[in-house]
């Protein structure tokens, strides 16, 4: 069986067509005095689904999550949750619970008092305080922090307390702005792959924003890519990656060479494409693209081989001479320029430790790749 990336995937709701979405967004438009933060968009988010929304800053993410918890209303369109129009519902009467950048631990509070503070004020019953709050601090692995104030616990730590907060009323959806933000490079990847854990082991929906492509990458069943308020698509991460819809989508998510030109010749998803300079693109992977239409190319830089020598039987062999050159120890990245002028990034695995066919600073080189290793792009 093949497979978009290399992970087969057993949850995937959204290709049932029988599914009944959990969150919709349909036709949503919020206005803030002229400015337009959301501009009509639809959207859908399966139950137990961990659904990022991307996009840079000021695109409009944290407005969609703030209208999903209730803190804004939109100006046009409808939010349902489980088939329920939200319209007019205050925030605490939602199914939904909020996790914010800035965590807003009570700081004069310990950790066990932090948890237990939205059961005591929704009444819950002593002893049943004490287990969810048990369970919460084993859940997030800080039973032995307990006694502590916020200020006595690391960074990461404190975002620990954060989550078992969010998660200890147990709301059937929980909305998460950049949870990891405050969090250094090496904590955050930990921490992404506990999200994980969580989610999965408490069988919630997350709705996570971020402007960071990679945490999306990681955690998220689907990513929406948002950019001035509309949805640009809606995918997977492979196929975000491999499959991207459009130019934004390409160049928004992981380095791509964009190569622009036109169709010349089309059949059955197969074409050649006229890239300029004498330079002729063949791929398998066309669509429905006319023969005569601009096209962009795009190919991932760890879809292209790069060699001292024309690769013999290669389809696409373009030659160019060597100009940057970065070694990251797992990696190397090739930036070639092609004697049209045209930059193209290869990057390498060093899966042995010595090269074959090393390459320096301007030497001449080659870089090739198969017709099945780029899309091409209409929009
Ligand atoms: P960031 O990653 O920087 O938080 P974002 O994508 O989450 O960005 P939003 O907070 O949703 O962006 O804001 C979208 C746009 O709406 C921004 O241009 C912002 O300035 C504007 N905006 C948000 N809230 C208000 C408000 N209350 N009044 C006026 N403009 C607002």
């Amino acid at each position: 069986m093949k497979s978009l990336g290399s992970i087969r995937r057993d949850f995937a709701p959204w290709n049932d067509p029988n599914a009944k979405p959990y969150i919709q967004f349909d036709k949503v438009t919020k206005k803030f005095g002229d400015f337009t933060a959301v501009n009509n968009l639809s959207l859908t988010i399966f139950e137990r689904e961990f659904f990022a929304l991307l996009g840079a800053s000021g695109c409009g993410k944290s407005t969609l999550l703030r209208m999903l918890a209730g803190f804004e209303e939109p100006t046009a369109g409808r939010i349902l949750l489980d088939g329920q129009d939200l319209r007019g519902i205050p925030p605490y009467r939602r199914p939904v619970n909020m996790m914010f950048q800035s965590y807003a631990l009570f700081p004069h509070m310990t950790v066990e008092n932090n948890i237990a503070f939205g059961l005591k004020q929704d009444g819950m019953p002593k002893p049943e305080i004490a287990a969810r709050v048990g369970e919460m601090l084993k859940l997030v692995k800080l039973e032995q922090f307990a006694k502590r104030k916020p200020h006595q616990l690391s960074g990461g730590q404190r975002q620990r307390v954060a989550l078992a907060r969010s998660v200890a009323k147990r709301p059937k959806v929980l909305l998460l702005d950049e949870p990891l933000g405050a969090l250094d490079k090496k904590l955050r990847e930990e921490t992404q792959f506990e999200l994980m854990d969580l989610q999965q082991s408490l069988g919630l929906t997350f709705v996570v924003v971020t402007h960071d492509q990679e945490e999306a990458m990681t955690m998220a069943d689907r990513i929406a890519i948002i950019d001035k308020g509309e949805v640009m698509q809606v995918a997977t991460p492979a196929e975000v990656y491999e499959a991207p819809g459009s130019r934004f989508v390409a160049g928004f998510v992981g380095n791509v060479n964009m190569f622009e030109g036109k169709i010349a010749r089309g059949e059955a998803g197969a074409a050649s494409i006229d890239a300029g300079n004498g330079i002729t693109i063949r791929t398998e992977n066309a669509g429905d693209a006319a023969t005569g239409a601009a096209v962009a190319f795009a190919i991932r830089p760890e879809k292209i081989k790069i060699s001292s020598k024309k690769p013999a039987g290669a389809v696409n062999a373009i030659e160019g001479e060597v100009y940057d050159i970065a070694y990251l120890g797992d990696m190397t990245v090739y930036h070639v320029r092609l004697d049209d002028g045209h930059v193209v990034r290869a990057s390498t695995m060093n899966a042995a430790r010595i090269t074959e066919d090393p390459l320096s600073w301007n030497d001449r080189a080659w870089v090739s790749f198969r017709p099945d290793a780029g899309v091409v792009l209409t929009r």
